[in-house]
């Protein structure tokens, strides 16, 4: 048998995890999961609604209030500690489960998303028993804070990197001591289903990390409407993430939402060009352009506009596209085929409004049935094209001209979004300038796409609010209780 059957006998049917073992979902239905490489059904998966959400939660809750809220931090952090050995031992597996299901290459997933999600369980592992209130110097009596985990969070997920982002979530949530309900993207449940094993593994006693796989306006609405789930953590679209804010109003759920973008990368005359045009290479064309802190709207001061416009068109013609489990790929294939039809509909749109593809432009690889789309760059193009406005989550590269550095930061916050931003130019006054004007809750200078478990990420502006990663990402998952003593 192949090393993927063999993976993929585990997931025949791929089913919830509740209170620490696989459970059949209440109605037995399934969808399918795809290999985005060839279109063919990977396995079946059982698709929870409201009545296992309703489980999931109340196994949640008697873990929170018997097993984890309760237990020394320390020893939660031992948990946390033992999973990231368990995550990097179990590597190679959870990397072909991820690319298998996603399309993102083998070097994607087992060199960078594994581990990194393994380290952050490392670094959340460690703040398990850090986490600490204040005394504080108030006119009367003894004063101090206690910083208690919040309760059940639910954790709703995209599909672009599934395994490091639920870690994003996961990894501070149980550090605070929170347990969690996590409904992963319907396109990339495996590695969420065999995470829930690894947790028990671990350690983490059962019923604080449940699973349950299916729609979102099913179990992700219910998840948002249960009263007994104290906070959602919420990465996806704006659209989604909108409506959470209005369906979690009635229970005035906590929110966190990290949602989408329209980045810009700027590069002026006075930069590296050759290392910014690789930043804006890796910026766009990095897991296939889906990454939400995409560089997708390139500003390219006028002197070197169309210099580095055709460095970006020469080097994107020639990104190896294809099988992600060959070595030699740069780029698989995108997540559906109608994530594949969105790109190509937008690839349409920007020639229509008058921009120029130089790069690409259409579907790559038909005959494998794979949803692959050529790294494309669009020239010509203004901050009112489509391209330039709306998020489209592939390879589509918009590179727009600049005057001068007001130009530039007037055009770069000339967006909806704000989650990320990079700044390519020598003068390091000048540079760490715009880093402070832009409105954006990541700037790189003369680098893109870097990410630390001690570096809070999140958006300004429609890119959402809250902070993942870094001390900041924990607090999120705890209340503040303030203790009065009367010393008289
Ligand atoms: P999405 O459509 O918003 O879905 C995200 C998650 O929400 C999925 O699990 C989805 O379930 C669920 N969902 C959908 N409708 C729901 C509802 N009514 N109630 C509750 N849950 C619901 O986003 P996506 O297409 O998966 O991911 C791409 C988007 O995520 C992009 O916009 C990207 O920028 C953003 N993103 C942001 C960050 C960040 O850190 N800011 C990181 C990665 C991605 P289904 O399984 O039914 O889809
Ligand atoms: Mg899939």
């Amino acid at each position: 048998m192949s090393e993927s059957a063999n993976l993929l006998e585990r997931f025949r049917p791929g089913r919830p995890y509740i209170d620490g073992q696989f459970v059949d979902s209440a109605s037995g239905e399934t969808f399918e999961s795809i290999n985005p490489a060839n279109g063919q059904p990977l396995c079946e998966i059982q698709a929870c609604n409201a009545s296992d959400v309703d489980r999931a939660v109340t196994a949640a809750r008697g873990a929170f209030n018997s097993a984890w809220s309760t237990m020394a931090a320390a020893d939660r952090g031992r948990c946390l500690l033992r999973l990231a050995d368990l995550i990097e031992s179990n590597g190679k597996e959870l990397a072909h489960l991820e690319s298998l299901d996603t399309g993102k290459t083998m070097f994607d997933s087992g060199k960078i998303e594994i581990p990194f999600a393994a380290s952050l369980y490392r670094y959340y592992g460690g703040w398990a028993d850090k986490i600490v209130g204040d005394t504080l110097p108030t006119r009367s009596g003894f004063v101090y804070t206690l910083k208690q985990p919040l309760g059940v969070v639910g954790l709703i997920t995209p599909w672009n990197f599934p395994f490091l982002l639920v870690a994003w979530k996961l990894a501070p949530a149980l550090a605070a001591g929170c347990s969690v309900v996590l409904k992963p993207a319907q396109y990339s449940s495996l590695t969420a289903l065999r995470l829930a094993e690894l947790c028990t593994e671990a350690g983490v006693p059962a019923g604080v990390v449940n699973v349950v796989p299916g729609r979102g306006s099913v179990a992700g609405q219910a998840m948002v409407e249960h009263e007994g789930i104290d906070k959602i953590a919420f990465t996806g679209s704006t659209a989604v993430g909108q409506k959470l804010m209005a369906a979690g109003a009635k229970t005035v759920k906590r929110i966190s939402l990290e949602l989408g973008g329209k980045s810009p990368n700027i590069i002026f005359e006075d930069a590296d060009l050759k290392a910014a045009t690789r930043g804006a290479l890796s910026g766009i064309f990095y897991n296939k352009g889906e990454v939400c802190a995409a560089g997708s709207r390139l500003f390219v001061q006028r002197g070197v506009y169309d210099e580095v416009v055709a460095a970006l068109a020469d080097k994107a013609g020639k990104t190896t596209v294809g099988d992600p489990f060959d070595r030699e790929t740069r780029m698989g294939p995108v997540i559906s085929k109608g994530q594949m039809e969105s790109v190509l509909a937008y690839i349409e749109q920007g020639q229509k409004e008058g921009a120029k593809v130089v790069a690409g432009g259409k579907r790559a690889l038909e005959e494998t049935g794979g949803f692959y789309v050529q790294p494309t760059v669009f020239r010509d193009a203004d901050n009112s094209m489509t391209i330039a406005r709306e998020e489209i989550f592939g390879p589509v590269l918009t590179c727009i001209p600049f005057e001068d550095e007001a130009d530039a930061i007037a055009l770069a916050n000339d967006s909806a979004y704000g989650l990320a931003a990079g700044v390519w130019s020598r003068d390091i006054g000048r540079a760490n300038r715009v880093a402070r004007a832009l409105e954006s809750g990541t700037v790189w200078i003369n680098t893109y796409n870097l990410y630390d478990p001690s570096a809070p990420f999140g958006g300004f502006k429609q890119s959402g609010f809250g902070r993942e990663l870094g001390y900041e990402g924990i607090v999120p998952y705890t209340e503040t209780k303030t203790v009065w003593t009367n010393l008289e």
